[in-house]
């Protein structure tokens, strides 16, 4: 009987449990070890921001579908992990601390034969100061986050209804962000809201970004197919912002806020300010925070995970210039560098490079977006490492059948830029491969067949439709394995 040990219930933990209990059955042992009692489905969370969605609505109790799958679940954080095990034990464990009411802060060592880290960002507010909800700024990464953004939103919408001017600040609050879309999406969100209650003539909405151009999205950008023609997405987003009247300004590094303003350094090197009366800024992203040891008890995090916190997998990490980077310098199976019973999954890995040109100020500020692992990818990540798992444990081969490269694999994001079964609009955009490259797809980095975006009332519903089907997956409902991740 083999143990399997799952690290955060997100999207790439919850899909690579799912799959594992239901193909290992009662034979073998399925651990999942997450902080959240609840589930949500992130990319809902921007509805929740402009107060179309509630949290329950984005969100359902873990429990009662671990119970139904099988899967023992354990309500805390990860502290640790001792892949050598200690001097007590032999076999690997993870220590993870209990925040569930009933074992609060309980210590215990979970073992395990095979371990999936899929942790996620930790949304590191700490980096920039003044950041965040329990600062000057909104976010909309959890149901709580944009739950309290809706709440500020609201007054700031009440204001402006009494006639008073407001300023709207989003995009990315730290100079080496991720996650553009998220903010994009929520921008366009906010601007939709604000027409709908014919309240334009009162608000001022501005685009801070730290991406080099519009429409990079920390993926270097693309060409995409648009109306018959070739258009990069710089012209695309630019054209998005236009027609919904918001300014912006690019190459910008937030490095502080406070009450109502912004500081910022942009890549000439100018330290500049922006007013806001309401701002969301996505923080920059790192690891869970966990530590590994060895059996001695030394610390060797330097060795199993990244600067950034983030776990090193089979990527090539060796540091070389942006000219040299390579689609098969990213990882394929997500297998730890130093230990073959680990793999990281989702955010959780370290890419081994950015997409994105670096970037950096004359004062030697780096101001690049970091590379992006939206939904699908981590999905798709999460089921392809339970699959050579559930491989492994049933014929007793090490071998990686099912590999899924960023650099081979595509992915659809779908901006909703508007609510509503007639007049809800949303952008939609397709990338294959999600890392270009320039080798295979030498005059557009991707197969330009594949790149393609649109906007229109159908990417909506499509996304509306998408918030259900995913739900339903994740609750495990009958056949979820039929739906796509
Ligand atoms: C507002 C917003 C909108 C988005 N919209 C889209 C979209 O439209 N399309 C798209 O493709 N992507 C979208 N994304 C990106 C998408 O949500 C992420 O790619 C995805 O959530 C990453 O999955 P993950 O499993 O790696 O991380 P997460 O989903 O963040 O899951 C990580 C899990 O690990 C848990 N955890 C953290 N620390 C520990 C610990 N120490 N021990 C145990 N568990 C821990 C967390 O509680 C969480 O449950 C959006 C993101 C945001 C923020």
């Amino acid at each position: 009987m083999a143990k399997v040990v799952v690290l955060g219930a997100g999207i790439s933990g919850h899909t690579a449990v799912s799959y594992l209990s239901k193909y290992l059955k009662k034979d073998h042992e399925v651990v999942m070890v997450s902080p959240n009692s609840n589930y949500q489905w992130v990319p809902s969370n921007i509805w929740v921001g402009v107060g179309l969605m509630t949290p329950d609505q984005v969100k359902f109790k873990l429990a009662p579908v671990y119970k139904k799958m099988g899967v023992n679940y354990k309500q805390a954080l990860a502290v640790s992990i001792h892949p050598e095990g200690d001097t007590e034990q032999k076999q690997g464990f993870v220590t993870i601390k209990y925040v569930s009411e009933d074992k609060k802060d309980t210590i215990e060592k979970v073992s395990y034969d095979y371990l999936i880290n899929a942790t996620g960002p930790k949304l590191n507010f700490e980096g920039t100061e003044g950041l965040g909800p329990k600062y000057f700024t909104e976010s909309v990464c959890t149901y709580d986050h944009a739950s309290h953004a809706w709440t500020k939103l609201k007054s700031a919408l009440e204001k402006m209804e009494n006639g008073e001017k407001q300023t709207f600040l989003i995009g990315t609050g730290h100079p080496l962000a991720t996650c553009q879309g998220a903010a994009f999406e929520y921008v366009l969100n906010i601007a939709f809201e604000i027409k709908k209650r014919k309240l334009l003539h009162l608000a001022e909405m501005i685009w801070i970004t730290n991406e080099y151009e519009l429409g990079d999205f920390g993926m270097g950008g693309a060409y995409i197919k648009r109306n018959g023609y070739v258009t990069p997405t710089k012209i695309f987003a630019e054209s998005i912002l236009k027609e919904y009247g918001i300014r912006w300004i690019k190459r910008a590094g937030v490095q502080k806020i406070e009450k109502g303003v912004a500081y910022f350094e942009n890549l000439e090197g100018e330290h500049k300010t922006v007013n806001f009366d309401f701002a969301m800024l996505i923080p920059g992203f790192a690891g869970a925070g966990m530590k590994a040891f060895n059996k001695n008890n030394e610390d060797i995090s330097a060795e199993v995970f990244a600067a950034n916190g983030m776990m090193k997998v089979d990527a090539d990490y060796t540091p070389k210039p942006y000219e040299e980077w390579k689609a098969e310098d990213w990882p394929l199976t997500y297998q730890s560098v130093k230990y073959d019973n680990v793999y990281a999954a989702g955010i959780a890995f370290a890419p081994p490079h950015g997409m994105s040109k670096p970037m950096q100020s004359p004062n030697g500020t780096k101001i690049f977006p970091t590379p992006p692992r939206t939904g699908m990818p981590s999905g798709v990540i999460g089921k392809i490492v339970a699959q050579n798992i559930i491989h492994t444990i049933k014929t007793g081969k090490i071998e990686h059948k099912h590999k899924a490269s960023m650099a081979s694999m595509g992915a659809a994001c779908i901006v909703s830029a508007g609510y509503g079964i007639s007049k809800g609009q949303a952008a939609v955009m397709t990338v294959n491969p999600i890392v270009p490259d320039w080798e295979k797809y030498p005059k557009w980095g991707r197969n330009i067949n594949d790149t393609v975006g649109v906007v229109g009332t159908a990417g909506h519903w499509m996304k509306l439709f998408m918030h259900y089907m995913f739900i339903y997956k994740a609750k495990a409902k009958p056949f979820w394995w039929l739906i796509p991740e």
